[in-house]
């Protein structure tokens, strides 16, 4: 039995699934959410709930635990940087803080010479004359956007006046791509070149929140070299150790664009739990607490449907599923529009 504790701050899907893997691993779990209803209880060993700001709690957190990491991004960075003069955490408190900020996000990837969409900061509503070549474009928050919160179509300058923005918060100006296609790549890292990667899956979002992935990605090869090789990059230059997603798009010219990067586990690698035989959760367990890496192999091709509010009922109803469907219920308490609520993945 190993003496491994592993601390895990958020406590949704992301957090059962990590702490259903550690379980695999003989890893014990201490969930940290600032929601005291969070569905990772139902998984891990102890759950704490209480604010990322609140120090007393996040000692007492810190100090049943060997390694922590965390399932979602938007946790302060002082939080985590002060976790880690206590216990290492993974990936790296400066890793989040730039993935935090859309901004500093996609300057990171063009530095590398990543391509992304073309974009501007919007600090107020006079900057936005000068940007009218980025329209149409999308207005984003540059931090705590996710599922397509803080975002805004934007397809002229009339329409962006009759939004009535709040810029007492940052704002990030993209151009629409036109999709073709998006794409995904999840890559665990584990020390200097030292990798896990998956192959590229194909996404497909409704109303911006993911709905639909499946293996393989129907793309050339071109792109699927590419998308793996910009996913090498990105992990490297971060010294990244964990499981990491870079989300893509593929323009209907064929050319390929970095869309964000997810400094975690991700939704559409929930289909590497059943067709592979390391899943994107073990992994990320695996390098983060310094466990062997086993080189990976895929089992089958695969689809992966997202049950979204009350999409989940019909399945909840359902006793038996065929062999090849896996349903996974996030037991969440409340069913609300828009809010995953389990996912099904079927090997094909
Ligand atoms: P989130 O943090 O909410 O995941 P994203 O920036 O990934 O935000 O946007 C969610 C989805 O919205 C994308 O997966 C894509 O479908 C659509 N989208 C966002 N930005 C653009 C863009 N510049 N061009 C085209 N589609 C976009
Ligand atoms: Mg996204």
């Amino acid at each position: 039995m190993s003496e491994i504790t592993l601390g895990i701050i958020g406590g949704g899907q992301l957090g059962s699934m990590l702490a259903i893997s550690a379980k695999k691993l003989n890893i014990k779990t201490v969930i940290y959410c600032d929601d005291p209803d969070a569905p990772a209880q139902n998984f891990c060993n102890k759950f704490i709930s209480g604010t990322y700001n609140d120090k007393e709690k996040i000692i007492e957190f810190v100090n049943l635990v060997n390694y922590v990491t965390y399932e979602f991004e938007n946790i302060p960075f002082e939080t985590l940087s002060e976790i880690n003069k206590l216990k290492p955490v993974l990936p790296k408190p400066s890793v989040n803080r730039l993935i935090q900020h859309r901004l500093a996000e996609k300057d990171f990837v063009n530095n590398l010479n990543i391509r992304t969409t073309r974009y501007a900061s919007v600090e107020n509503e006079s900057e936005i004359e000068a940007l009218e070549d980025l329209l149409p474009g999308i207005l984003k928050t540059t931090t705590l956007g996710y599922d397509g919160k803080g975002q805004y179509p934007v397809n002229s300058i009339e329409e962006f006046n009759s939004l009535n923005i709040d810029f007492s918060k940052g704002y990030i100006l993209e151009k629409l791509v036109k999709l073709k296609k998006e794409i995904s790549i999840i890559i665990t890292r584990f020390d200097i070149q030292k990798y896990e990667i998956y192959e590229p899956i194909e996404n497909k979002h409704e109303d911006q929140i993911l709905k639909f992935s499946k293996i393989p990605a129907d793309i050339d090869e071109k792109i699927y070299n590419q998308s793996k090789d910009w996913a090498m990059s990105i992990a490297e230059e971060l010294k990244y150790v964990g499981t990491l997603c870079v989300e893509f798009f593929i323009d209907r010219n064929d050319n390929l664009y970095v869309n964000e990067i997810a400094p975690r586990v991700h939704n559409s690698g929930h289909l590497t739990i059943n067709a592979y035989n390391v899943s994107q959760f073990e992994n990320h367990i695996r390098a983060v607490c310094g466990l062997e890496q086993l080189p990976l192999k895929k089992l089958s091709n695969a689809t992966m449907v997202n049950l979204i509010g009350d999409q989940i009922s019909e399945y909840r109803k359902l006793s038996k599923f065929k062999e090849n469907e896996f349903f996974f219920d996030y037991l969440k308490k409340v069913i609300k529009e828009k809010r995953k609520m389990g996912h099904l993945t079927t090997l094909v």
